[in-house]
């Protein structure tokens, strides 16, 4: 594993600042790494031994991210969108797996790690980096088993959405009585279809003057 300077710079460029979300992910995965054996996360050797389950779409998530190399599109990154600053890191080969919290009191607590600091926002990032990991985080050991629909490597199944024809692969089609349909179909969207004829300009709709 990289230096905790190198993790930054690569996290920070990658994100695009320097935050306080960047250092508790960096550490937080370090920690992570580190409490499930997996010494160099993005070396070939370790490259599908872990998966890692964060709990928010927030700043640390991208941290998470560049420090474990791992990806949504690898299917080693799963995010479960629960709005707590937390995430679980699970070597697949040995099965254990920790659950590490980022905690609510180190907030306030940050500042005396850098009573030096000039101003606010320093003082929060110089704290984060220097406060230990017993102060910044919550450890708790946890089980998790994904099922094969969740690992990488090939979808385990496909079925085709009875009423659109879409294919739905993993195992996330609806069974609704005999039917199996996409989330879509089975009233799950998370969009409304706009009617373009209808929300177009009526005087540039050539259906409004024929
Ligand atoms: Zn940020
Ligand atoms: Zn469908």
């Amino acid at each position: 594993m990289q230096s905790f300077a190198n993790l930054l710079a690569e996290s920070v460029q990658r994100h695009g600042h320097l935050c306080a979300g960047q250092i508790i992910g960096v550490r937080m995965a370090m920690l992570g790494c580190r409490l499930v054996d997996i010494t160099d996360p993005k070396a070939p050797s370790f490259r599908k031994k872990l998966m890692v389950f964060v709990e928010i779409d927030r700043c640390a998530t991208d941290a998470i991210e560049s420090v474990t190399g791992c990806r949504l599109g690898r299917r080693t990154l799963k995010f479960k969108d629960f709005g707590i600053n937390a995430a679980t890191f699970l070597n697949l080969e040995t099965g254990t797996a920790y659950r590490i919290v980022s905690t609510e009191s180190s907030r306030d607590l940050a500042a005396n790690f850098a009573p030096d600091a000039s101003d606010a926002r320093t003082r929060q990032i110089e704290g984060y980096k220097r406060m230990p990991d017993e102060l910044l985080f919550n450890v708790q050991q946890v089980r998790v088993r994904p099922d094969p629909c969740q690992m990488p490597g090939p979808p385990r199944r496909r079925v085709v959405c009875e009423q659109c024809g879409q294919m739905v692969r993993d195992g996330r089609e609806v069974r609704r009585g005999e039917v199996l349909l996409c989330r879509h179909c089975a009233g799950e969207s998370y969009f409304d279809p706009v009617d373009e004829r209808q929300d177009s300009d009526p005087q540039a709709d050539p259906g409004a003057t024929s």
